[in-house]
């Protein structure tokens, strides 16, 4: 079963074809059941891939304020072990990054071989916030989209697997989620004016994420949209997703360490035998 959308490359995206509030008829116990099971394969897969050491991980997660990018790393992570996984959040650039080009940033936070790095937020900024405040010019951010392409290819040939995901929320959830912050004091720490500013450009933003989906959905790194008015059926769809695509890489994985195994066992009885001929033995010997 599917629950996330995944964009076909050179597709036209409209994101009012995909219902935020989606969740499969599932209940969310049933939810809870599958996402333990695959929590379960995620850890696995993180392990042999870290072991492996051949492939990297690069997750990117873009949304609108409040559509639970914090809340997906919290879940994901809870699957990871620390060692071999991390998060790079981009926020305003800073007058350094700023006096670079855009990706000078970004890929120096891009994952070593055997590890997993978690984009909250991204390069795709520079088409999103950037396009819909007009803080370069036009010619420039249409430029980008190849820019991007190109940057994530030359990623895929060096080993990295590319997850793109769009948690997309409706106007009335976030306007309740936004709300909720007000209510709850734990939560107001989150607030910020910019918030509801940004709000209102609601329909901006929708545009210039549909033109990022387009235009860079590819077939090694697609954008997949993620319902996510639902936390618990959000987390689900990207576990799904994650686990689907690291599957296909387990078998090589799997090969991989054995042999090193074996090595690693053969040269273990060379040293014994070694100290056998020599007439010396460790008490330690197996
Ligand atoms: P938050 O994720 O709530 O901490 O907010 C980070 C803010 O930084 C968001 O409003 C982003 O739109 C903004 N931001 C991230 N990248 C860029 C960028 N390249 N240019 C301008 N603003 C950015
Ligand atoms: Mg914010």
């Amino acid at each position: 079963m599917k629950y996330s959308f995944m964009i076909e490359p050179g597709h036209t995206v409209k994101l009012k074809d995909y219902d935020p509030d989606f969740n499969a008829g599932l209940k969310k116990e049933e939810a809870a059941a599958k996402l333990e099971k695959l929590g379960e394969e995620l850890s696995e897969l993180q392990y042999l891939m870290y072991a492996a050491a051949d492939t990297s991980l690069l997750i990117v997660l873009q949304g609108r304020d409040t559509s639970g990018k914090d809340g997906t790393i919290r879940h994901l992570t809870s699957h990871m072990n620390a060692q071999s996984c991390r998060v790079a959040s981009f926020k305003q650039p800073t007058p350094e990054e700023i006096g670079h080009d855009f990706l000078w940033r970004i890929h120096k936070e891009t994952p070593i071989k055997g590890s997993i790095t978690i984009f909250n937020r991204s390069h795709y900024e520079d088409v999103l916030v950037v396009k819909v405040h007009k803080l370069a010019p036009d010619k420039i951010i249409e430029r980008r989209y190849d820019h991007i392409n190109n940057f994530e290819e030359s990623l895929i040939d060096a080993g990295t697997c590319i997850i793109k995901f769009n948690l997309h929320i409706s106007k009335d959830e976030q306007k309740a989620r936004l709300l909720d912050r007000e209510k709850e004091s734990v939560k107001s720490w989150k607030l910020s004016v910019a918030d509801w500013k940004e709000r209102e450009l609601w329909d901006q933003y929708t545009e210039a994420y549909e033109k990022a989906l387009e235009k860079c959905s590819t077939k090694e790194a697609p954008w997949y949209v993620i319902p996510a008015n639902h936390k618990w059926f959000r987390d689900l769809a990207i576990t799904e997703v994650v686990v689907e695509r690291l599957r296909p890489y387990r078998d090589r994985w799997q090969e991989d360490l054995k042999k090193r195994g074996v090595i690693a066992l053969k040269e273990l009885q060379t040293y014994r035998d070694s100290l056998k001929a020599g007439g010396k033995s460790t008490s330690e010997e197996a």
